[in-house]
């Protein structure tokens, strides 16, 4: 045994098992050819950000579209920085955004697939294995520098413009013999173990990024900590045995990993290791007084997944406009192809852009409006009193006091050719419907103004000839035309032609009357088609309302 070996089974006497055992133990995957392996590995350290459901949304794409597999990891190696809970809700929103994995980590303490754990803290013993057999290869080696030690050299490279970090004759600890390292620990001295890096700042690395194309970078030469004091590697060292052993084959992540990139080639080089496809995307943007900045997690409500559940955008929606933001090509896809599925047109990493995606919130809320304006009566319903049930308790109670009510309200001017677009998200419902429950409306109807063109006197007059005379079992033409007669016999022209002719003959023109009575109504200018409003409402309740507002 030589001397590495020595200081490896020093620092790692239980372990046993060899890279040979988990190469065995998580076998190349059996996928047709051309297969992509992708994953999102969260950190628990707090929400699901916009721009990580982005990520994660191409990584499970490029996965389908290819027959592979999407899997998710839990990275909690950093626990001091952990969030209690924000695993679960990271897994659980990705889920109800649709982007579901086909293994890995499923939330809840509850996995799926032969290549776990998946949760890092699990896999200790894996990283084990791997860091001793670096040790016992003088791969790596123990570091005893204190902090103290490591500030002190920090300031020694900023007085002398050097870059920062543990690197060639910074790296102190490289230079110790494998004895003198076993001797220190045996005397009971802390150490964390580093990478021993071969590179060379001044030499450069050539790496084919998918989104990039070919670029080319200094080579790493910082000695990383790839074992800390608490028994954890740190992410980078973690990437590199999990994305080997759980036969990653495409990374997608955002840019800001980019300058880790050296770092993470010369980790899979040094073990011969086959190193995955990077995909760096570029940071989602946002327009801010003209100028374009980075969504921002202070700044910026939309940087938050759980932003849009809370308002309730309709999923498919959201997700559409972030295929649009995806791909370039998808906009003119969704022209020739309304019909089809989002998930039919084939994502590519050539078709993203470099720029950054700009996101534009406006653009989100014209689609989920589309997408609320076409959705069938029983899906509306169903989805906003999902919805309502977890976010607004009081659209869910008038909901559960009478869904046969509440459809039927949801359902006017739907399932049409050109349907009616009130909402964009499931919380603007509310608002615009609390005039159809008789205690909402007895209470708004005393703030109701009148506009000013309307006298009292006027539209008494009108109201009572309509209320006497109106008749819901009517067509919608009829009762129409009805209305139009009470019009005409209180003094308003038929149409507005007429009425431009010679003003000073009319009260106003029918539309004056349909204004008077959709406010008295339904108390406001703007409302779903009248007809099917009073029909909901019925003849006694309609009846009401116009005679306690003549009153
Ligand atoms: N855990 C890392 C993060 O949350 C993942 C980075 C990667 O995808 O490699 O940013």
């Amino acid at each position: 045994m030589n001397n590495y070996e020595k200081l490896a089974n020093l620092i790692f006497p239980d372990i046993t098992e060899t890279i040979e055992d988990l190469e065995k133990r998580y076998p190349a995957r059996d996928l047709p050819e051309g297969a992509k392996v992708t994953r999102f590995a969260p950190s628990p350290t707090g929400f699901l950000h916009t721009g990580s459901l982005f990520a994660s949304m191409i990584s499970r794409k490029m996965a389908k579209d290819s027959n592979g597999v999407f899997y998710t990891r839990l990275e909690d190696t950093d626990q001091k920085r952990e969030v209690a809970g924000s695993g679960d809700s990271l897994i659980d929103q990705l889920n109800k955004f649709g982007v579901t994995p086909d293994e890995g980590y499923l939330g809840t303490d509850k996995e799926k697939g032969n290549y776990g754990p998946y949760v890092q803290s699990l896999r200790a013993n894996i990283y084990k294995v791997v860091i001793k057999y670096m040790l016992a290869n003088n791969m790596a080696y123990p570091c005893f520098c204190s902090p103290e030690e490591l500030s002190e050299m920090r300031k020694v490279q900023e007085a002398k413009k050097e870059n920062f970090g543990y690197y060639a004759e910074y790296a102190k600890c490289s230079k110790l013999s494998a004895e003198e390292a076993i001797e220190r620990i045996e005397k009971g001295e802390n150490f964390v173990i580093r990478f021993r890096s071969q590179g060379d700042y001044h030499n450069k690395v050539a790496i084919d990024d998918a989104i990039r194309g070919h670029i080319e970078m200094a080579e790493n030469d910082q000695h990383l900590v790839i074992y800390k004091s608490d028994g954890l590697p740190t992410y980078h060292f973690a990437h590199l045995v999990d994305d080997h052993f759980m036969r990653t084959t495409h990374v997608t992540r955002g840019e800001e990993w980019m300058p880790s990139l050296p770092m993470h080639i010369e980790l899979f080089n040094s073990m011969n290791w086959q190193a995955p496809t990077y995909a760096h995307l570029p940071v989602i943007m946002k327009l801010d007084n003209g100028n374009r900045r980075k969504l921002s997690k202070r700044k910026d409500l939309e940087a938050a997944v759980s932003f849009f559940l809370e308002q309730g955008y309709p999923i498919e929606g959201f997700m559409e406009y972030l295929y649009t933001i995806a791909n370039s090509n998808y906009e003119a896809w969704r022209i020739e192809n309304p019909d089809l599925d989002k998930d039919e047109f084939k994502f590519s990493f050539d078709k993203m852009s470099l720029d950054g995606a700009l996101f534009d919130l406006a653009k989100v809320q014209f689609l989920c409006k589309e997408k609320l304006g076409r959705m069938n009566t029983e899906t509306f319903f169903n989805e906003s009193r999902q919805w309502a049930s977890v976010y607004s308790p009081e659209l869910f109670e008038l909901i559960e006091e009478n869904p046969g009510f509440y459809k039927q309200i949801v359902s006017i001017e739907r399932e049409k050719e050109n349907p009616r677009k009130d909402y964009e998200k499931y919380s603007d419902i509310l608002p615009l419907i609390k005039f159809f429950y008789n205690n909402y409306y007895n209470e708004l109807v005393k703030e109701l103004i009148v506009p000013e063109n309307y006298t009292q006197e006027n539209i008494n007059e009108v109201l009572t000839k309509y209320v006497e005379s109106f008749d819901l079992s009517l067509s919608e033409e009829d009762w129409f035309n009805h209305m139009k007669e009470v019009a005409v016999e209180c003094g308003y022209a038929t149409n507005r032609k007429d009425y431009k002719k010679n003003p000073e003959a009319y009260k106003g023109q029918v539309s004056d009357v349909a204004a008077i009575l959709r406010l008295v109504v339904t108390l406001r200018l703007q409302s779903p088609n009248l007809y099917f409003v009073m029909q909901i409402l019925g003849k006694e309740e309609v009846t009401r309302r116009i005679k306690n507002f003549i009153k």
